[in-house]
């Protein structure tokens, strides 16, 4: 199928028009037209090669909503004209333990990313979903429930499920005091889940500027981390931290503020981090951890906890058009709180 989309073409240039073949269906395949894409940070730092290993042309987009308008012949859970999406992975071994256990995420023979990866049949590189088209097998297509406006759902692709998976790992319920350091795509969701989950949240941030959003999304209150006295009298009170700052930075102010036994998160920077003490971590037997996206069913999961609870992001609608002044606008951290990209706006051909 002949498809269009934007690309980069190196690490230096801005996304353009690209067209490109989506592959013929295999058996277990399902076509997608994709109807809208969230604009996630691992879109800009995979198109600027931040992390080392993006291949070019690279059409990113991992946060995907569309319709179903076709199908292979053994494909049995989706038919033409269902509300489906794609996250940040298309296929795993299938095989492994991890696979097994749901946690297709941590495939013990590497996940194949939705885009900047390379599909286990072909080898090819995979194109993501800034583009009209996509080719998926039907285990890695979520169902989008009829409660969810298809229009705001697509972030939950990434950011919903990258945040839900810490909150369920650690076992966020009523009561449960969560922290969430960056109030960006990530960060809103977090707060957003949290909350609906009855947890109190806290968002901290480099300033107050978002105090007043930090309070509409469902926080409690939003902790300064460039203030001293206050990150010092926060000391000790939270069960869980979740971290989504998207560059090299220093954890060790924010390890304190940890409870006994409790977890810092790393859900943003992917690479090196600023030197740190083991002091907080001994003293207070707390937790420095890491995780990636989540797995497909717990995908499911979130998209039909945000369909009951009414959970959607604050989506901003641009046109393909804009996705070079949008990286340029997320980078200042100038989002409130995510782009999505309105297919609409594709050019039928470059
Ligand atoms: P985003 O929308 O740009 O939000 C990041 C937030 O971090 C900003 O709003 C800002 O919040 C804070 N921040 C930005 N620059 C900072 C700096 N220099 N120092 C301290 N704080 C800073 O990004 P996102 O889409 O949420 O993604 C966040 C990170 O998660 C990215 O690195 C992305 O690649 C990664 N990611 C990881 C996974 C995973 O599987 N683990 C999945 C998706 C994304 P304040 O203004 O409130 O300080
Ligand atoms: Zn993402």
């Amino acid at each position: 199928m002949q498809t269009i989309g934007y690309a980069a073409q190196t690490a230096e240039t801005p996304l353009a028009p690209f067209a490109f073949e989506r592959r013929e269906l295999r058996p277990n395949d399902v076509a997608i037209e994709i109807l809208y894409c969230g604009v996630c940070h691992s879109d800009l730092h995979q198109a600027r090669n931040d992390w080392g290993f993006s291949t070019y042309p690279l059409v990113p987009g991992h946060e995907i909503v569309g319709r179903v308008i076709g199908t292979g012949a053994d494909v049995t859970r989706y038919k033409q004209g269902d509300k489906v999406a794609v996250g940040c992975i298309v296929d795993s071994c299938q095989h492994c333990d991890q696979c097994h256990a749901g946690e297709e995420q941590l495939c013990r023979n590497v996940v194949t990313q939705t885009y900047n990866g390379q599909d286990r049949i072909t080898g090819e590189t995979t194109y993501g979903g800034y583009s009209r088209h996509i080719v998926v097998r039907e285990e890695f297509v979520l169902s989008v429930p009829d409660a969810l406006d298809l229009a705001k759902a697509a972030p939950l692709l990434c950011a919903g499920i990258t945040t839900w998976s810490p909150l369920r790992t650690w076992g966020v319920g009523p009561g449960s005091r969560i922290g969430v350091i960056g109030l960006g795509g990530l960060g809103h969701m977090a707060v957003k889940l949290a909350h609906a989950m009855g947890a109190h949240v806290t968002v901290i941030s480099r300033s107050d500027a978002k105090k007043d959003d930090a309070l509409a999304l469902g926080a409690e209150a939003l902790l300064v981390s460039a203030d001293p006295d206050a990150m010092a009298a926060a000391a000790s009170s939270f069960d869980l931290i979740i971290d989504t700052i998207p560059v090299r930075h220093d954890v060790t102010p924010y390890m304190p503020l940890l409870d006994i036994d409790a977890t810092l998160v790393i859900v943003g920077q992917l690479g090196p981090i600023d030197e740190t003490s083991t002091l907080p971590l001994l003293m207070g037997r707390r937790r420095l951890s890491g995780s990636p996206i989540g797995g497909i069913a717990e995908t499911q999961e979130m998209l039909d906890f945000c369909a009951r609870m009414n959970v959607l992001p604050d989506c901003e609608m641009i046109a393909i058009q804009d996705i070079n002044h949008a990286f340029e606008r997320m980078e200042r951290a100038d989002v409130r709180y995510r782009f999505v990209i309105d297919m609409a706006s594709m050019p039928e051909a470059v």
